[in-house]
């Protein structure tokens, strides 16, 4: 049913065993990548590749994409979009690819009409707000003597308060992707995915935020959450600093994790001076008993029935982890 990749677990920028974020999603109807850090093709080809070797029955082809979803512009979460792209441009892709991310309508408005000029001191328009950034990526893609130009629909979603945004044109029948403002230092979402086809099947994927988010509430998201990701980027210790950062701990996480009814919690984002991972689980634990830090590639599996497996990675093959 729901495969989901969790594919980069470090925050800001990569250690030794971690990479920056990014995580793909296979659906039976089409697959997605739910934000896309710097080196994220090589990280993904290279778990490709692992597992075609491992017989799980799992793939994560990049071939399959059809939906790109970005939760903010900070670079640890967009930054390997580009040449994603052009690989998948010189690899003659010829499938239409959606992209999906944040905005505001005056950054919206501004690169329409005024995308070259300076912004001006007194408006609120990010310099690095999706709206410019699709601009100058569109240049890219699009300024090449190949005829393989495959269709790229950049849609930018303006998000207005805490509301809710529900895409009017889903991208993909039998999915129904939902943007959740979050409250990060730029203007930011979560994901929500869900199946809406033969089984009712839901992930959320928090990006980064601070805790006490709105729309993160099970009375808001209707029903329980399969699998929720959600960053963890310090412990308590450092609680003062998360705020200050637009980022949450790993106690935060698991109260979210416990406020959405979330049936797994998988923790990311982890700051490079932690070193302490139980430390990380151990905090979650006292509000939600089902977390689990995540290491880049591991897998949770989400059945139609709701079964959920945890498929940990250790040295380029998977075992199931017994989530008792
Ligand atoms: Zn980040
Ligand atoms: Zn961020």
């Amino acid at each position: 049913m729901f495969d989901l990749h969790v594919l980069g677990t470090s925050g800001s920028r990569p250690t030794k065993n971690r990479s920056v974020s990014g995580n793909y999603l296979s659906t039976p109807h089409g697959n997605l990548i739910i934000d896309c850090g710097e080196g994220f093709q090589d990280r993904l080809v290279k778990h490709e590749l692992d597992l075609k070797k491992n017989p799980i029955g799992i793939r994560a082809r990049i071939s399959k994409i059809k939906v790109i979803l970005l939760t903010h512009s900070h670079l640890d979460h967009c930054w390997g979009l580009l040449p994603l792209l052009k690989t998948m441009q010189l690899d003659g892709r010829a499938k239409p690819l959606t992209i999906i991310a944040p905005s505001t309508i005056e950054a919206i408005e501004w690169a329409e009409n005024n995308y070259g000029d300076s912004i001006p001191s007194n408006s609120n328009i990010n310099p690095s707000d999706f709206a410019l950034l699709f601009r100058e990526w569109r240049t890219h893609i699009e300024n090449t003597s190949s005829k393989n130009i495959f269709k790229i629909n950049w849609l930018l979603i303006p998000i207005l308060g805490n509301n809710l945004h529900n895409l009017i044109n889903q991208p993909i029948k039998g999915i129904k992707l939902t943007a959740i403002p979050t409250n990060h230092t730029i203007v930011s979402v979560a994901w929500f995915i869900e199946s809406t086809e033969n089984s009712d099947r839901r992930v959320l994927i928090s990006g980064d935020t601070k805790y006490n988010v709105p729309g993160f509430k099970e009375e808001i998201l209707n029903n329980p959450i399969d699998v929720l990701i959600h960053e963890a980027t310090f412990t308590h210790e450092l609680s003062e600093k998360a705020g200050e950062h637009g980022h949450s701990t790993s106690l935060e996480a698991g109260k979210v994790a416990s406020d959405v009814n979330a049936k797994v919690l998988g923790m990311v984002h982890f700051s490079p001076r932690i070193t302490d991972f139980k430390e990380i689980e151990k905090e979650s634990r006292i509000n939600h008993q089902k977390s689990f830090v995540c290491n880049d590639g591991d897998i949770f599996c989400v059945s139609n029935n709701g079964k959920i497996s945890f498929l940990r990675k250790s040295q380029n093959s998977w075992h199931e982890h017994n989530m008792q």
